[in-house]
């Protein structure tokens, strides 16, 4: 998300691998690139921040540029668990701040819960995602989304067949309601991801920024879920773009010395609470500001 999207691409950073590099890789090993998954889903793994379940979970991701994406779970001592990121729900993420559209392929380290698979149903052809599950063992194959969710209620029961889906481009025409609070670098970068929101079932979108203590920004989007329960809230988008600019060995939430919300007023569905709590229990330190913005027509 940190810079928007961007034509160019970017660099290939722990969690990103560019589509020129998928290629060359793949060249190089005498793989197709949905070969290539399986074999980045330990690394995915060594990613991971579980430390309350010790449990770590990886996945890659195969857009539909031929960039790949890698996922990890995240757990936050001291906050409920539902407040958790699932590896899937942080590829998704991830690759929607590289605005990438959609994800083809998916390898994972486990069984996808309940949850994820309910999650993925809000991407385009989600039926079709072909899912590799590594702890299958030597026999592991790709299969279908269709056949782990069979019967899945998601955007079709709820969206007009035109809507963008998660992942797919969209401007919310957000502005911030008092005027010169957009100013700041925290607050602007907030609202562009709030615009980037994909709320299509509540009519809040929202959008979390960090600054950690040298000055980098780091943004998410929320991303709802037609079930609503496995939305991924605002706060976890940022923090999946924080710690996937870090990689192995990055620091901890605590290097987090400030956050924005930018969202709804009056929202029927707000982040506030939650995004205090959360911040506040990851990074004691860290002061937050509120935001609220409206439609600008
Ligand atoms: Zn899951």
């Amino acid at each position: 998300m940190e810079g928007g999207r961007s034509a160019l691409e970017p660099a290939s950073s722990a969690f990103f691998i560019g589509a020129a590099e998928v290629a060359a890789m793949a060249r190089r090993l005498g793989l197709t690139a949905a070969e290539l998954l399986p074999t980045l889903v330990p690394t995915a793994q060594s990613l991971a921040r579980p430390p309350i379940s010790h449990f770590p979970v990886g996945a890659a991701g195969l857009g539909s540029t031929g960039a790949i994406f890698l996922g990890a779970n995240l757990e936050f001592p001291g906050a409920p668990l539902n407040q958790s990121v699932h590896a899937e729900q942080f590829l998704v993420s991830n690759a929607a701040g590289h605005g990438e559209t959609t994800i083809t392929h998916v390898a994972v380290s486990a069984v996808p819960c309940g949850h994820c698979r309910q999650f993925l149903q809000e991407l385009r052809r989600a039926s079709d995602i072909l899912v590799l599950i590594t702890s299958d063992g030597p026999d592991a194959a790709y299969r279908p989304l269709s056949r782990l969710l069979p019967q899945p209620f998601g955007p079709r029961d709820l969206l007009l067949e035109d809507s963008p889906l998660l992942m797919e481009p969209r401007d919310n025409a957000l502005v911030i309601v008092r005027p010169g609070e957009e100013d700041s670098l925290l607050s602007s970068k907030a609202l562009a991801a709030a615009k980037e929101a994909y709320a299509p079932y509540s009519g809040c979108p929202s959008g979390f920024a960090v600054v950690d203590g040298e000055g980098r920004v780091y943004a998410g989007s929320y991303a709802e879920s037609a079930a609503y329960n496995p939305s991924l809230g605002p706060v976890q988008a940022a923090l999946v773009a924080y710690v996937a600019r870090q990689g192995v060995g990055g620091e901890g939430y605590e290097s987090i010395v400030g956050a924005a919300l930018v969202e709804m007023e009056e929202a029927a569905v707000s982040q506030e609470w939650t995004a205090r709590m959360l911040m506040a229990v990851v990074a004691p330190r860290c002061r937050l500001v509120v935001y609220r913005c409206r439609r600008s027509s």
